[in-house]
């Protein structure tokens, strides 16, 4: 039998990146996956129409996870197909850098919004099916900027401090009720996201990371399966790095 087998997940921003490689794995490995986009209709369409061909189970919805209602109507429409929920993976984000000087105050909010805020609004709703079940899984994806900061990032790495907070009280909220929180912390992902860099930029990440390169989505992906599965029944609150030694 599949890992996840039976196991319904939803995974956020599972059109590109991390995301992507987080819906794949946790398909591949069984679970029913509803995964979330946002502006990428076509690619969600084509991971989707891959999953399927290869006798995965995965539904795409579009969900600003910005939006309250849109995210409350999401998690209603899932636990009413699925009749259940175990597991969600708050991985969907956005960056808006610069130097705090010249960072204005939508460039603040619209992350924050998206970073926290939609990670808030996915594990309320989630928490309510979750404790009526006295079961379930939440991991949010943090990262090291949230530990450690970095220049022209104070909007993204305040976010990304939040979600520690965030895990570690909702760990303490939800952990008699055997839901457990967590926060993955990964380090240099190779994504869109980090596409951005310059190749000067790379080099010099590559060089401050003693395993010497970055990581790639699916080894992202295997630390979330382990989270979501019951080999980690005993960990909750915690913050798990993903980095290659960066932040050690
Ligand atoms: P990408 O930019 O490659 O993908 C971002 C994903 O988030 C897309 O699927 C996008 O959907 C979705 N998304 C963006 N805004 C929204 C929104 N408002 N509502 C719903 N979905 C949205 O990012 P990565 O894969 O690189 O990053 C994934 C997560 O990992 C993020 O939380 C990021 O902060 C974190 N992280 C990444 C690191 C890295 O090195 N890449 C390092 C540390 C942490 P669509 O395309 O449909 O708009």
């Amino acid at each position: 039998m599949s890992k996840h087998q039976g196991k319904v997940f939803i995974v956020t921003g599972g059109s590109r990146g991390i995301g992507e490689g987080i819906v794949r794995t946790l398909a591949r490995e069984g679970a029913t996956v509803h995964a979330t986009f946002n502006s990428s209709p076509d690619r969600a369409e084509a991971i989707a129409k891959q999953i399927a061909d290869e006798g995965g189970t995965v539904q795409f919805h579009q969900v600003d996870v910005s939006n309250e209602e849109a995210v409350n109507a999401f998690i209603d429409s899932v636990v009413t197909t699925s009749g259940r929920l175990d597991g969600v993976v708050n991985n969907a984000g956005i960056t808006r850098d610069g130097l705090i000087m010249r960072m204005s105050t939508a460039d603040w909010q619209s992350v924050i919004d998206t970073n926290l805020t939609g990670v808030f609004y996915l594990c309320r709703a989630a928490a309510r099916v979750m404790l009526r079940q006295r079961s379930g899984r939440i991991v949010n994806i943090g990262s090291i900027v949230g530990l450690a900061g970095n220049a022209g990032q104070v909007n993204y790495s305040a976010a990304k401090a939040g979600i520690v907070g965030l895990t570690k009280s909702l760990a303490r909220e939800l952990s008699s009720r055997n839901v457990l929180v967590n926060c993955l912390a990964p380090g240099y992902v190779e994504t869109e996201m980090t596409g951005k860099l310059t190749d000067e930029q790379r080099a010099a990440y590559y060089e401050s990371i003693p395993l010497k390169r970055a990581a790639s989505p699916g080894e992202i992906a295997g630390v979330v399966s382990f989270l979501l599965a019951e080999e980690s029944s005993y960990i909750t609150g915690q913050v798990l790095n993903v980095d290659g030694g960066l932040a050690m």
